[in-house]
């Protein structure tokens, strides 16, 4: 069995050593439990184009569970997760143009790709078929790449975002991985050129109440869709939204049959697809940014009956997230967030599988450190 190997490797004599050693310190998952302990290892010198940044804060998303506990039997231990990354310049290159010591910045799903493809040529490096994942991927230097439950990181520049001064360092780092991934959609599907128009969106975790800050944002008349009556007050006081609909209520879902313009489907778990996409008009858009395990079905009618579309995205490109984070610096827009020490990981990870988040943990690793 794979899950017994990689146990057994993490508990050879070298590691012991290896822990307690390096120049960055961090949290790691030792085997597929996905407990995460203290760990040390070592980060690459600064090189001509590379910015070296000092962690402050790191979002916790659902990756650092699927990684940790090698739900894709993919997993190279020890496995130090963490893709949404904000903190603060230390060193930067010979050659690096747009970033200085002291610079507040960002870093997020992926730290190099060839710079070279059509993807990276369009500034869509998500795509690049070279794309290297800020932890758990083998870089170009043949080293697994380490993420942002750790003190510093050292990236080339390109994957290195400015967070303008006086956005708070605890809230941008949601903006890296969460942020990023229904923005682009949404700004693709040009919902930020048509306000007054409808969205709705499934699911409010981590992605979905950034969606409808983003539709506020944009001007549009945002409505919820949820499985939990207890988001009613807080979707609507606290988010923003001008409604809510608990998706078991057919009642409800048929009045609204025709009336959106768009959906953002954030939903993380197994749901149908025909009844939300009923309730776009004709030429209506549902974005899609979710992984149901089971994958999805749709009754071919529910687009040809309508000319709907039913698109997909993930993350984004570099541009797209210098866009997305200056966007939100400059219309105030926040994420949510629950601020722990790096000790309260285990329990937080258990929290995010329940769903038990209001609405993204952040890691306050400059205080966890000390
Ligand atoms: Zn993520
Ligand atoms: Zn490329």
């Amino acid at each position: 069995m794979r899950a017994s190997t990689n146990k057994c490797g993490s508990h050879a004599p070298h590691m012991a050593a290896e822990w307690k050693n390096g120049n960055c310190s961090a949290w790691a998952a030792r085997d597929p439990s996905g407990v995460l302990s203290p760990y040390k290892f070592n980060r690459r010198a600064v090189r001509s184009s590379d910015v070296s940044l000092k962690i402050t804060h790191c979002g916790v998303c659902y990756a650092d569970v699927i990684w940790t506990q090698n739900k894709f039997n993919d997993s190279q231990y020890p496995l130090v997760p963490g893709h949404e990354i904000s903190g603060v310049v230390t060193e930067v290159g010979s050659d690096v143009k747009g970033f200085k010591v002291g610079d507040h910045v960002g870093v997020g799903t992926y730290v190099n790709s060839c710079r070279d493809c059509e993807n990276c040529n369009s500034y869509l490096e998500q795509y690049c078929p070279q794309r290297v994942g800020t932890f758990n991927r083998v870089d170009t230097d043949g080293t697994v790449t380490k993420g942002g439950y750790s003190t510093h990181i050292v990236v080339h520049e390109r994957y290195c975002f400015k967070i303008p001064d006086g956005y708070p360092l605890a809230k941008a780092a949601p903006l890296l991985c969460a942020g990023i991934t229904v923005y682009t959609p949404m700004v693709r599907h040009n919902m930020n050129q048509e306000p007054g128009k409808s969205l709705g969106v499934i699911g409010l975790g981590g992605l979905g109440h950034m969606a409808v800050k983003f539709g506020k944002a944009f001007g549009l008349k945002v409505t919820v869709f949820s499985t939990s009556e207890s988001k009613r007050d807080e979707a609507i006081n606290l988010l923003g939204a001008d409604n809510f609909v608990i998706s078991s209520d057919t009642q409800q879902m048929e009045s609204l049959k025709n009336s959106l313009h768009f959906i953002v489907d954030t939903a993380s778990g197994d749901h149908p697809f025909d009844p939300y996409l009923s309730l776009l008009k004709v030429g209506g858009v549902m974005a899609m940014v979710c992984f149901p395990p089971s994958g999805i079905k749709v009754h071919p009618a529910s687009l040809n009956i309508g000319a709907r579309t039913l698109s997909g995205s993930g993350v984004g490109g570099t541009k797209d997230i210098q866009e997305m984070v200056s966007f939100c610096a400059a219309n105030k827009i926040y994420p949510e967030i629950e601020i722990i020490k790096i000790d309260y990981i285990n329990e937080a990870l258990a929290r995010l599988v329940n769903r038990d988040v209001k609405y993204r943990f952040v890691i306050d690793i400059e205080n966890s450190f000390k």
